[in-house]
């Protein structure tokens, strides 16, 4: 099945008594972003990036904004949906790298809390997520937050069987088991062929 790659983008408006929401996190600040959802930009490329990288549309035909079913909603159901859809597929994240471009927050003080937050978002280890954070020089958009985001995906099943394998080749025990078999096999003179052709690449002449 190998590798798929996936890229997604987003931006949101800061407006004033809005909460602010980033991957996923509270954060205490004066402006949040507006959106028909909770806005949080970082999720929301994340979730394209995700559903890029399986080719099958995007956030926006998954949840149409006009529908009511999504306002204010946590953007954590995008994810999940995302995830869901990669998982259905076969596929599992082998790694994320983010970037966003605002004025203020401060991202850097926060960023090992996002990095945490997302990772458990997506089920896997903070050292696959990767943030960062640029201020917008020289664009005039620092009333928006914009977000970038790309996901690397890996098959599941080709790896997972190929772990399999080798572990089971790297494994004395069960190398010794089948060697063990074999020889009682031959001294007894009885067939317990079934199980051992039921594995494998553990014929004799695999062993040496
Ligand atoms: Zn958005």
């Amino acid at each position: 099945m190998g590798m798929r790659i996936g890229y997604g983008w987003d931006s949101h408006e800061f407006k004033k008594g809005v909460p602010l929401k980033l991957g996923g996190l509270a954060i205490d600040h004066p402006q949040g972003l507006f959106g028909h959802s909770d806005g949080d930009v970082l999720l929301h490329a994340i979730t394209d990036a995700l559903l890029g990288a399986l080719a099958v549309g995007d956030i926006g035909s998954f949840f149409p904004p006009g529908d009511s079913r999504w306002k204010d909603a946590d953007s954590t159901i995008f994810v999940n949906l995302a995830m869901e859809e990669a998982q259905t597929a076969g596929y599992r994240i082998v790694n994320v790298d983010t970037t966003l471009i605002l004025a203020a927050p401060k991202i850097g003080p926060i960023s090992g809390d996002l990095r945490e937050r997302v990772a458990e978002l997506l089920r896997i280890a903070p050292g696959a997520v990767g943030i960062k954070a640029k201020t917008p020089e020289g664009l005039n958009q620092d009333h928006l937050a914009v977000a970038h985001a790309v996901v690397l995906l890996e098959g599941i099943e080709e790896e997972d069987s190929l772990r399999e394998m080798e572990a089971a080749m790297d494994d004395p025990q069960t190398v010794e088991a089948v060697v063990g078999e074999l020889v009682g096999e031959a001294h007894s003179g009885h067939s317990s062929r079934r199980r051992v052709t039921s594995r494998p690449g553990f014929d004799t002449e695999d062993i040496t």
